[in-house]
């Protein structure tokens, strides 16, 4: 999520402090100047072609001149022609037109304001650009789009709760040479029908077919900063979290980056080819701050207005990367709007994971959710519901966890289930439910109600939450593990440092049993069905590929463990029960076992009862058993279906039981069915 510090690790405590008493509780003198400026919100900002010419358009209000260069090339030479623009004080925009349609030139803008002539800027809506997203291209759009593209859609979802997210980047997904695909690190890789690892194993597109997830949440994917795409043969890695260009495609995952249309139509033909497959693509989206502060293009059309700032006027920085944007203004606000929109529409995204999402404000957010849902009321919109620091904006205001139900329409990933199954994230060492340490059942417990009210959830006793945040399931991203921090392998072996690697194996699977059987919607970072490691780098946001690229050789290795996933997965999808969609549903269907935590901690049971959410199955028992040793538990008398014993799964069964006592092994999950 975000380059230069934990993450999800320092967030997590900035989210779950939502009335600390050191936050700056107003707008600073230095902003509020900002209030006054006149905004557009047309569709002709910057750029538009049509039968009458080429036609710029930026907003800048207080700029005293600003000019348009044009360019035979993205990169170097000299400007071909340069244009005055003239400014319209009543929305505080300056245009220029030219006849001629100029398919196949560059163009940047100038601006100056108080006395002085800023850099040169692609703008902010640069839809295609040049080599290093200096120069914005003006291309065909028409001419990117893949075979079939007018027809192209993304899969139908119904209820947020039956998505099944697994979060990747390009490169950690294709760059092995084990992958077996051509276009390594490349858009284009999810292309490749057919590939194998050395061991004949599928690979790419294929292996998330067999798989089973619904959708592939793909690593921020817009044009960023710090990759330098003319020297690709550098293999150069960076998660992203640099925004550069957000309406146009990172160069490196393209095959040429100094095509502009080359890095759209690759793009679009990746998602093209997932839809084929029934995957939608969630884009992972940072408006939250930008690369670079004062060379942002931000910074280079309206100085000062889009970002928010302290008392003395200096950036303020609740991203961690230096500064934090302004939602709350109006034309920042219409910015983040129309850019999730056009991506929507472009490009066929069918959801969007807000990094840092606290830093924006919840109106923005539901305004975000409502026009997104317009195009595509399949669209899922989900966020980081915390900040990595201290914001000028009131807690009140923020898109934080803890406001979820403020916003409608939009989920936040629960640090609470994270942390209480695996141990908190920052600690290497601590342990969590499914790895021995006790005290932690009542948490868990908030994870597998979705952070629902429920009568048999104490949230006084909540590790990260102390009261229930959210209205409705599909409010609730689960997960143990994703990009930020240790991988859930390399969580297990820095936490179990003298447990056998088939102790870390089993304590893997219930971890993701846990996500993968509560309710909300469950969320996985890519590999970790092949036990994926990072080599213990917590923070691999430009490690080498060696570090963060997936071995695909683990896929015969831990083929028991990706069976394992897999079957897992094909469960959630086959039992509605596990898929509820509203908290009163959570309430009457989902029933604890009373355990005394005291004396037999990491044990929890509870019940599925009454065909929940349309259930084939009366009734469906589930137990975790996170200590390191053997528990038992008392199964009412019946004939049951075992779905899950011992570190096996199958949702046809696995064979018969008639209850009783039944003794769970050590770091595993018993489901039972009837
Ligand atoms: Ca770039």
């Amino acid at each position: 999520m975000n380059k230069f510090i934990l993450g999800i690790s320092m967030c997590a405590i900035a989210g779950a402090s939502l009335f600390c008493a050191s936050e700056m509780n107003a707008q600073s003198n230095f902003d509020s100047k900002f209030n006054n400026y006149p905004t557009y919100n047309g569709d002709d900002l910057e750029l538009t072609v049509n039968a009458t010419g080429t036609h710029f358009r930026l907003w800048s209000p207080k700029a005293e001149a600003a000019i348009v260069n044009l360019y035979a090339q993205g990169a170097n030479g000299e400007p071909l022609k340069t244009l005055d623009m003239t400014f319209h004080p009543d929305n505080g925009t300056w245009t220029a037109s030219v006849p001629e349609q100029l398919y196949g030139k560059f163009y940047t803008f100038r601006i100056k304001q108080d006395g002085k002539w800023y850099d040169e800027t692609p703008g902010v809506w640069a839809k295609a650009v040049g080599v290093n997203g200096n120069r914005a291209a003006i291309i065909r759009f028409n001419d990117t789009d893949p075979q079939g593209w007018e027809t192209d859609k993304g899969p139908v979802v119904n209820n947020f709760t039956d998505v099944v997210l697994y979060e990747m980047h390009h490169r950690d997904f294709s760059m092995d040479p084990s992958s077996g695909i051509a276009n390594k690190g490349k858009f284009i890789a999810m292309t490749e029908n057919g590939t194998l690892s050395p061991d004949g194993l599928k690979t790419g597109i294929d292996h998330l077919k067999e798989l089973g997830v619904t959708h592939v949440h793909i690593l921020p994917s817009y044009d960023y900063n710090s990759v330098d795409e003319a020297n690709l043969q550098l293999n150069t890695y960076n998660w992203g979290y640099d925004p550069l260009n957000y309406n146009a495609p990172e160069g490196s995952y393209s095959t040429n980056p100094s095509d502009p249309a080359v890095r759209v139509r690759e793009m679009k033909e990746m998602i093209k080819a997932l839809h084929d497959a029934g995957i939608g693509v969630v884009m992972d989206v940072v408006y939250n701050h930008t690369a670079d502060n004062d060379g942002s293009n931000f910074e280079l059309t309206a100085p000062g207005y889009y970002h928010r700032h302290r008392e003395d006027g200096s950036y303020s920085d609740a991203s961690g990367c230096g500064n934090e944007t302004a939602s709350d203004r109006q034309q920042m606000r219409d910015y983040i709007i129309n850019s999730v929109k056009y991506w929507a529409d472009e490009y066929h995204i069918d959801g969007f994971r807000f990094d840092l999402m606290a830093i924006h404000d919840t109106e923005t957010m539901n305004e975000v959710a409502k026009a997104l849902k317009q195009i595509n009321p399949s669209i899922f919109v989900y966020g980081e519901g915390w900040t990595a620091g201290d914001s000028p904006l009131v807690p009140e205001r923020r898109a934080l966890k803890e406001n979820v139900s403020k916003m409608d329409g939009i989920a936040v990933f629960s640090d609470d289930i994270r942390d209480a199954v695996k141990g908190h994230y920052s600690n290497a060492e601590d342990r969590g439910f499914a790895t021995g340490k006790p005290g932690l059942e009542e948490t868990v417990k908030i994870g597998i109600v979705a952070s629902t009210a429920h009568p048999q959830v104490d949230y006084s006793k909540g590790a990260n939450s102390k009261f229930a945040y959210a209205k409705s399931p599909e409010m609730i991203v689960n997960y143990v593990s994703c990009h930020d921090d240790l991988t859930l392998t390399d969580k297990l072996k820095k936490s179990m440092p003298d447990a056998s690697e088939a102790d870390r194996l089993a304590a893997a699977k219930l971890a993701q049993t846990i996500v993968f059987t509560s309710q909300g919607t469950p969320f996985m970072f890519a590999g970790e069905e092949v036990f994926r490691d990072k080599k213990g780098v917590h923070n691999s946001y430009k490690s080498p590929d060696s570090i963060n690229a997936i071995d695909w050789h683990n896929k015969k290795v831990y083929a028991d463990q990706f069976n394992y996933y897999k079957n897992l997965i094909e469960l959630r999808k086959s039992h509605p029960a596990f898929r509820m969609t509203s908290a009163a549903q959570i309430a009457k269907h989902l029933k604890f076992d009373k355990i005394n935590s005291a004396k037999t901690p990491n044990l929890i049971s509870y019940s599925l009862v009454d065909h929940a959410n349309g259930d084939k199955c009366n009734e469906i028992k589930v137990v975790f058993n996170g200590a390191d040793h053997a528990q038992t538990v008392d199964i009412k008398k019946g004939k049951w279906t075992v779905i899950a014993h011992d570190g096996q799964i199958d949702a046809n069964g696995l064979g018969t039981s008639n209850g009783g006592k039944i003794s769970i092994p050590k770091y595993s999950a018993l489901i039972l069915a009837r």
